[in-house]
């Protein structure tokens, strides 16, 4: 496969590097030799995340620290730095050794949101903080422009929790009422109990925490439904 020049890449970027074995460091995986982009991942990790922080920061004055926690966990992860890498097309400019060019490790997400990790790395190495920021604003624009609804992102549990307190309400009770299975490949049946308004779920699951999320989320279509009625009487 012929590569497409790292021109084409610093172009899509809108960055130039100085030091351009910087660039090539950073392109490098780890089973293409011992110089590879780790350290420039771990780098740009960190620069990433106090960028993003500091943006949520700014835009949501009135947010808690839970909830910024939790948006910017939403905006920097796994799965939205491979979008990144995918817009940028960057698994054609990944060097990676043999093994893993075999088994298409150029398309894989982790490998893909690690090099934009390590991308990041290598331009604050190659210029200052400042350009290092523009870049991850350019490269997030979408993103910060489209943040998701914070509800959206909170797990059933909260969300149950969120709604009982809201009114007083005591906490639910979870149990764990049957265990099937072998060692290996579980199944757990989990019930959610609440006192007011009288409510109880169930829910099977290959995990605890997973079959408790499903009993939750059961139990908030009950409970929405009991402050409906209690609207109307
Ligand atoms: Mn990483």
């Amino acid at each position: 496969m012929n590569k497409p020049s790292l021109s084409s890449l610093c172009k899509r970027l809108d960055y130039q590097f100085d030091d351009s074995s910087l660039l090539e460091e950073a392109l490098t995986h780890r089973s293409a030799g011992a110089s590879n982009n780790e350290r420039l991942e771990f780098l740009g990790d960190s620069v990433l995340n106090f960028v993003i922080a500091h943006e949520l920061f700014k835009m949501f004055p009135r947010l808690r620290e839970g909830d910024l926690s939790r948006l910017r966990a939403s905006l920097v992860n796994g799965e939205s730095l491979a979008e990144i890498a995918r817009e940028l097309d960057l698994g054609d400019f990944i060097k990676l050794g043999a093994g893993e060019l075999r088994s298409g490790g150029h398309r894989r997400s982790s490998i893909l949101a690690d090099c934009v990790e390590s991308l990041i790395g290598a331009v604050y190495c190659d210029s200052n903080f400042e350009r290092c920021r523009e870049l991850i604003l350019r490269l997030y624009k979408n993103k910060l422009q489209n943040i998701p609804d914070l509800q959206s992102l909170k797990d059933p549990k909260t969300r149950l929790q969120e709604l009982l307190q809201a009114r007083k309400h005591a906490l639910p009770q979870y149990e764990v009422t049957h265990v099937s299975g072998k060692a290996h490949d579980q199944l757990f049946e989990v019930s959610c109990h609440i006192n007011e308004p009288a409510i109880t779920t169930s829910a099977k699951g290959r995990s605890r925490r997973k079959a408790e999320q499903l009993a939750a989320e059961a139990a908030i279509t009950k409970l929405q439904h009991a402050f409906e009625q209690e609207q109307h009487d």
